[in-house]
């Protein structure tokens, strides 16, 4: 054993401490949410390095993001009390998988400088492909050949060996296609990121001496997040363990989130049989979140039949019950949000203060930040976006920004030079440099220089011909500005239709295009709350010039995706809706498997707080300038009721939301309340008076517990999917049922009836 002190290890409980001692031999370290695995995991990389097992080169440790490989090393460097030095393959399989190629590239047909496209590239390709093989690309998209190809690489599967069962895929030309593309990528000297691991693992089956090679060299390999790995990131994993078995892997199956990108959980299970002999240790004690926070968490998981299931405890005090608020619609929300941050702040409610470092705001879906970032810049309060540029940074916003002001101000140069070839008009660096030249010998604003050059005939052919076109429209779109019956709205919309920018991203098939146009929905949306074009220009120029990227603390705004792994003492969770999460797609979808994996999203975004969590949903949402009634999320039925606490929405009904507005909160009795609240049936009532679509009957009342109560052990029921079944037991508002086709299922008693026959 060590000669050296080991003072980490003291802070391991003794599961952990067994999951960092046991240093050889395979070690499955399978818990739930912050029990200690990533934790666990870096101290054992410390061990090794500490006891000198293994000097830093020789350890092979993935990691999720960059951003956590960061982390764990820093994390290392800490436990053992000095930085450490030369870590090179800890870090993501991409990123390791990159640096594995670049020595091996001959192997697979490359160069060692070998390009990584990006997606758009990459789409470029397949359409390049799609079209020089005569098939029709609109009723065949490249789009789709990416997902196909895609989904096979995760399978680590090559053309030769994509399965029979598939070869129907894209009109039955997919393997083909997947064959030319891979070919053509070969003489670009090119990969795509799909490729990174299927060349590696493709080398390692086929080249016995560069495998041994590295399982010498990697002595130890170190897995997080492990639930998350694809078929081929196994398979390079297992090919590489497969000598010396010292590998560790730690995950948690009900944190899987990424089976849509061709994660399998399986992986978990299949563990144990590759690595005979594994010693499995299991984590219960969570160190992060109060009971509360842990019991709710729990309570929406147990809905989920497909997981192993564990058992979780914790020692901390009770603290806070999960809060739940409803809201009359999204931009409240983000009202109440900004607001109760600020009061956190201060220390509210009995509560310690928090500083906004210990603040995070958890979104389902990239658009919903919008409504979140528009608020925090108009309070002054500081946020970062984690894992993405912020809204009003991004590309399409800034490009439909510069044709608004344009709309407004047609002497804006810089918002020309922006727009004037975007979409593409054939106006390119010459043409460009034409206007300027025609504007500067003028003294006027490119758009009037513009227009003298097209007026001299200095330009010609299709650039010429589109110039005028918008030149046109700027001028058109400059006198709707001042016509009260169009209101700035419609304007946008108009101007978003005429330029051809709306339409440039619904042709564009990349896989960013619909997260685009979906951002510049939020941006219509956004120009709602103003009176007018130049009122909503000044606002964000005023917020986007105070906003000096600076240190100091900040609220965090993220994806639940972008959240895996971090932890926050207070998080926020809006927008728990059904359509928006569970998402809409889940929910379409046929079977449960898209439901589960929104649900363990659910649980992913309660075990990031530690002491404080909010949920949130709004009674309604704007969509493009329609009103739309929401539902609150299934997943709320789901909070155990006794670890919940509801707040009634602030008296905001009566009108407006000014000083008159009562800033503190009063706490309704049970979940029940919220619904029945005077402010709650206001909004329901106040939906009819808006251009607001009826809201569906709630099936969110009381009768949760009613429904229940109308059913008893042995009853015979129906129910619309599973048939009929005669009930086994009662747990809260579900019921075990039997059913003489599905077998025993538990289902939510209000979805099923009596069967009276
Ligand atoms: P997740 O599933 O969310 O990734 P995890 O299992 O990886 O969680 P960690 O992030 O490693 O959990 O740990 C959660 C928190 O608990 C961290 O703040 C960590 O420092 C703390 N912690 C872990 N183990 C102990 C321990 N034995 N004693 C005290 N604190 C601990
Ligand atoms: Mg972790």
């Amino acid at each position: 054993v060590s000669a050296r002190a080991a003072p980490y290890l003291d802070e391991l409980n003794p599961a952990q401490r067994a999951a960092v001692e046991a240093l050889d031999g395979p070690v499955l370290m399978l818990a739930g949410a912050g029990t200690g695995k990533t934790k666990a995991l870096t101290t054992r990389i410390a061990h090794l390095l500490n006891t000198g097992r293994a000097r830093p080169n020789e350890i092979l440790a993935v990691t999720f993001t960059n951003k956590a490989a960061r982390e764990m090393k820093a994390r290392i460097g800490r436990l053992l009390g000095e930085a450490v030095e030369g870590m090179p393959w800890l870090g993501t399989f991409h990123a390791i998988c990159v640096k594995l190629l670049r020595r091996h590239a001959e192997l697979a047909g490359l160069k060692s400088n070998f390009t990584i496209l990006d997606t758009d590239d990459q789409i470029r390709l397949m359409k390049q492909l799609i079209q020089a093989e005569n098939i029709d690309e609109k009723r065949w998209p490249a789009r789709q050949l990416a997902g196909i190809i895609d989904h096979w690489k995760n399978r680590a599967w090559t053309p030769d060996k994509v399965p029979a069962a598939e070869a129907g895929a894209f009109n039955n030309r997919g393997t083909e296609l997947y064959a030319l593309y891979q070919a053509r990528l070969k003489e670009l000297n090119a990969v795509d990121f799909g490729d990174l691991l299927l060349h590696m693992v493709t080398i390692f089956q086929t080249h016995d001496d560069v495998l041994e090679q590295y399982r010498r060299w990697f002595r130890y390999i170190l897995v997080d997040e492990y639930q998350d790995t694809n078929v081929a990131q196994y398979l390079w994993l297992r090919l590489l363990a497969g000598g010396h078995h010292n590998i560790c892997c730690v995950g948690d199956d009900d944190q899987s989130i990424y089976g849509w990108r061709g994660a399998e959980v399986g992986n978990i299970l299949r563990f144990e049989k590759d690595f005979p002999g594994a010693q499995v240790i299991r984590l219960e004690q969570n160190y992060r979140s109060t009971p509360h926070i842990l019991a709710a968490a729990s309570g929406v998981i147990s809905a989920n039949r497909d997981r192993l299931g564990k058992t979780l405890w914790t020692e901390a005090d009770e603290g806070e019950k999960v809060r739940l608020i409803g809201h009359w619609d999204g931009e409240e929300e983000a009202r109440w949000i900004g607001e109760e941050i600020e009061s956190m702040q201060r220390g509210t409610r009995g509560m310690r203060p928090f500083s906004l470092d210990e603040i995070a705001i958890l979104v389902r879906a990239s658009h919903q930040m919008r409504a979140f970032e528009d608020r925090f810049l108009t309070i002054g309060l500081p946020y970062r976006v984690i894992g993405g540029p912020r809204f009003y940074e991004r590309m399409e916003i800034r490009d439909a920004m510069a044709y608004f002001r344009l709309a407004v101000s047609p002497a804006d140069d810089l918002a020309f030079e922006r727009v004037v070839n975007t979409p593409k008009r054939g106006l390119g660096d010459k043409a460009q440099q034409k206007i300027q030249v025609a504007a500067r010998a003028a003294g006027v604003s490119l758009v009037e220089g513009a227009k003298r050059l097209l007026a001299d005939r200095g330009l010609s052919g299709k650039g010429a011909a589109e110039l005028a076109k918008l030149l046109d429209g700027i001028d058109r779109w400059g006198r709707m500005a001042g016509e009260p019956e169009i209101s700035h709205v419609e304007l946008a919309e108009i101007i978003l239709d005429e330029s051809g920018y709306t339409a440039m991203w619904q042709n564009d098939k990349s896989p960013e295009a619909p997260g685009r146009l979906e951002n510049l929905k939020e941006l219509v949306k956004a120009l709602e709350e103003f009176e007018n074009l130049t009122g909503f220009l000044e606002h964000v120029s005023l917020i986007m010039d105070n906003e000096a990227e600076g240190e100091g603390e900040k609220v965090s705004v993220m994806t639940l995706h972008a959240a895996k792994g971090l932890e926050f003492p207070a998080v926020f969770l809006p927008g728990w809706e059904d359509g928006l999460f569970p998402s809409q797609r889940a929910m379409d979808e046929s079977g449960l498997k898209g439901l589960e994996e929104e649900r363990r999203l659910a649980y992913v975004g309660i075990t990031r707080a530690g002491e404080l969590a909010t949920i949130s949903f709004a009674g309604n949402r704007r969509v493009y300038g329609q009103w739309q009634s929401q539902l609150p999320s299934r997943f709320i039925d789901e909070l155990p009721e006794e670890h919940v606490e509801v707040l009634t929405p602030p008296g905001l009904y009566g009108g407006g939301y000014g000083a008159a507005a009562p800033r503190g909160i009063e706490v309704a009795a049970s979940r029940a309340d919220v619904y029945n609240s005077p402010g709650w049936k206001r909004m329901q009532a106040r939906a009819g008076e808006r251009p607001v679509s009826q809201p569906r009957e709630s099936r969110h009342s009381v009768i949760d517990l009613e429904a229940v109560a109308a059913y008893a052990v042995g009853e015979r029921v129906f129910h619309q999917k599973f048939g009929y079944g005669a009930v086994t037991a009662i747990e809260g508002d579900k019921l075990e049922v039997e059913f003489e086709k599905a077998g025993s299922k538990k289902v939510v008693a209000r979805f099923v009836t009596a069967a009276d026959d």
